[in-house]
């Protein structure tokens, strides 16, 4: 039997998701911000975080990705199954995604949407996995710092099991 262990209960990741969410309200104080979340894994971090944006235009979109890998790794190959749909040309856009774990799929969606002309590109990640990274590719705004483990809940599944729990958990498989 897959074993959980309590890594972020639900006032823990509220209280992570608002900290970033006043950061992010700060910078683009004045601005025309689109937010561009990754599917599947970060639909609920998402719908936290905008929430909490005390920021008067923000649009929200969304892309797909897919990665060849085994269930728990990603790999440098990766395909866009969904793009967004907003013109983000010459607007200040926003990535929000689950986990930054070697940076293949931030490298990909970065190089990506640079190819649309926006006129800033910044990250925001619910997870930032600092130790695995492959890639030199960093997020501007980090919820939570982990360093081993796969984790699961929140909007993070393994084999699409467990993204409707409202914790997030280490899944010692
Ligand atoms: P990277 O390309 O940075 O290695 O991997 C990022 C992607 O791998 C994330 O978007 C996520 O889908 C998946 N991933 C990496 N670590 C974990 C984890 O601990 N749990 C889950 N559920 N997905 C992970
Ligand atoms: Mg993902």
């Amino acid at each position: 039997m897959p074993e959980l262990t309590p890594v972020l209960d639900t006032d823990a990741i509220a209280r992570k998701v608002d900290e970033v969410a006043r950061q992010i309200s700060s910078d683009y104080r004045n601005a025309d911000l689109v937010i561009i979340g990754v599917l599947k894994g970060a639909f609920v971090f998402m719908a936290d975080l905008i929430r909490r944006l005390d920021l008067s235009h923000v649009a929200v979109d969304f892309i797909r990705l897919a990665s060849y890998g085994s269930q728990s790794n990603s790999s440098g190959h990766i395909r866009l199954l969904k793009n967004f749909e907003i013109d983000i040309e010459g607007k200040h856009v926003l990535i929000v995604e689950d986990i930054l774990d070697t940076g293949w799929t931030l490298a990909f969606l970065k190089q990506h949407l640079s190819a649309y002309s926006p006129r800033s590109l910044k990250t925001c990640v619910l997870v930032d996995k600092r130790e695995r990274r492959k890639v030199d590719v960093q997020a501007e705004y980090v919820c939570h710092v982990a360093n081993e483990g796969f984790l699961v809940g929140y909007g993070l599944d393994y084999d699409e099991n467990y993204r409707n729990l409202p914790g997030i958990f280490n899944l010692k498989l």
